[in-house]
């Protein structure tokens, strides 16, 4: 048994939602001793971080790549804590081989600091103070990060866990909190490094949904860096499916239920305190209300909002109302024989098409493939699954819902065949997802994914909190700090956990 006491009382935990971060928040809560039931509207646990499978392939999703796996990172506690076995894997070396429009040679993102410095030397020459800066914001952000700050605080409990994480060290990155990437970039004297400016656009894009000029440097400064050893950004064997299986299987060991086919309608609220949710099971469409000491939202917060109805507060609905636009995503997926992918293929590419064009739609593309043995194909086959940012409201509102998908599909091959050799012989399966796919499949409002961008009014210190206006109402999930991506979200989970834990 872990160091945590047992909550004798067993309160009682409904977590809306199975998503990485609900998983965690729940099987957490179950081995700490609450009594847990999650419910999720979809056919597999995951959400954008599930598998689906089609004739011999298994194809991922959403999320292809992990981080977070080395001791000390935050799946690897939170597996040793819940006593189950981390998922095998390895490490993405690149993380990423980025193209720029017309380049043949790509910049690779080495997981070594040596090699990936030796690099960015060679790619872009003259910047490397901007790197140092993001070195040395990375080093006091990541350690402040390990001691479990709770960000945005909204009580003394809060705030103390949050000035506890702070040591001396943490306070070089104070002056840098209001600071964006294009700031430093300017700072550094590379305002006008337009090559080093569009490859970083296209990084941050992956994990602030906003470009370098609007993302805040110090979430920068661990997205950029978080691929080099010690940490390091690692390929699943099998699937991404099996982090989720391994959190139910630890759940269901530690008494927690979690219904799949069952969404929750609506969240009641009774004197300012959440306290039941209203529930169908989609299979026999009966509904009923059931009652729950604490309620985890493992949902965006514009579906929170939602869930909410009336009992929604109203400041909370209009900062959810005020957000930019958030993006949606287009992937598609391939199966393809062997012979399609280039020799010494790395796992992850990322190709821009047009050095002028935007940043999204199907002008760049992140593309994920898998290799032999991993789990992801038969022998001598392979998948390739590539995505693009795009914005959500044409896919609602188009009359031509097939032919946009048609043409969007179309496209991304067509861009995708400048690098891997995909023709009629090569193709064997073909797929494709749009935002009216992921708001389907994983419930997320207009398909939204990814999160809140990134920008100064919205991340970290300035965030959405974990802890709701709606007493014992939580938030957990990629619109929280530590933002998105599996191992952002169970950040998030235990942060909600320990919360939870202190109020009992
Ligand atoms: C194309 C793409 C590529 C990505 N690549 C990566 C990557 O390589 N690495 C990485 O770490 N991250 C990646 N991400 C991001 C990552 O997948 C997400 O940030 C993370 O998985 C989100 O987890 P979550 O728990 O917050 O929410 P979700 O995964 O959205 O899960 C929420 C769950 O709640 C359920 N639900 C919603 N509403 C209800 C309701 N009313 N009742 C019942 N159930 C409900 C849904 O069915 C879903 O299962 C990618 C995302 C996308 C879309």
């Amino acid at each position: 048994m872990p160091s945590h006491s047992l909550n004798k009382n067993q309160s009682r935990v409904i977590v809306v939602g199975a998503g990485i971060g609900g998983l965690t928040a729940g099987a957490l809560l179950a081995h700490r001793g609450y009594s847990v039931l999650i419910l999720d509207q979809a056919l597999v646990p995951g959400g954008c971080a599930s598998t689906f499978k089609r004739q011999g392939f298994t194809f991922d999703v959403g999320a292809t790549q992990v981080a977070g796996l080395e001791p000390g990172g935050i799946h690897h506690r939170i597996f040793s804590e819940l006593n189950i076995d981390l998922p095998e894997a390895t490490p993405c070396d690149p993380a990423c081989a980025v193209y720029l429009p017309g380049e043949s040679t790509p910049i690779n993102v080495w997981r070594d600091s040596a090699k990936w410095q030796e690099e960015r030397q060679k790619q872009f020459p003259g910047s490397e103070p901007f790197w140092q800066l993001l070195a040395t914001l990375f080093d006091a952000s990541w350690e402040f990060q390990g001691r479990d700050p709770v960000l945005p605080p909204r009580n003394l409990w809060d705030l103390g866990q949050l000035i506890q994480a702070v040591r001396p060290s943490t306070l070089i990155t104070a002056p840098f909190t209001l600071f964006t990437v294009g700031h430093a970039l300017r700072l550094c004297g590379l305002g006008n490094d337009s090559r080093l400016r569009t490859f970083l656009d296209l990084q941050l894009k992956l994990y602030s949904q906003v470009s370098a000029e609007e993302t805040a440097l110090l979430y920068a400064a661990t997205a950029l860096s978080v691929s080099q050893l010690p940490q390091g950004l690692f390929h699943l064997q099998g699937s991404m499916q099996v982090l989720s299986d391994r959190l139910v299987e630890s759940l269901e060991r530690d008494g927690g239920k979690l219904l799949m086919r069952h969404t929750v309608e609506k969240i009641n609220v009774e004197n300012g305190k959440a306290n039941a949710v209203v529930i169908k099971n989609q299979k026999t469409g009966e509904t009923w209300t059931e009652s729950a000491d604490h309620v985890v939202a493992n949902v965006t917060v514009q579906n929170l909002v939602e869930l909410l109805g009336e009992n929604a507060p109203s400041g909370y609905k209009q900062r959810v109302a005020k957000l930019p636009p958030a993006s949606g995503a287009f992937v598609v997926y391939l199966g393809v024989d062997k012979s399609a992918i280039p020799a010494d293929c790395p796992p992850h590419l990322q190709f821009l098409y047009d050095i002028n064009g935007p940043i999204g739609e199907n002008n760049s593309l992140f593309v994920s493939v898998s290799h032999e043995g991993d789990g992801r194909a038969p022998a001598g086959k392979a998948t390739i699954i590539a995505s693009s940012f795009v914005d959500f409201t044409p896919w609602w509102n188009t009359q031509d819902y097939e032919g946009l998908k048609q043409k969007f599909t179309q496209d991304a091959i067509s861009k995708l065949s400048q690098y891997f050799y995909l023709k009629p012989e090569t193709i064997i399966y073909v797929e494709a997802a749009t935002p009216k796919t992921f708001a389907h499949f994983t419930g997320r409002e207009s398909g939204i994914v990814g999160g809140i961008g990134q920008r100064i009014p919205t991340f970290g210190p300035f965030g959405f909190a974990n802890r709701t206006p709606i007493n014992n109402l939580w938030l957990v999930g990629d619109s929280t700090h530590p933002g998105e991506g599996t191992a952002g979200v169970s950040y998030s989970a235990l942060t909600v956990v320990r919360q939870i834990q202190a109020q009992e």
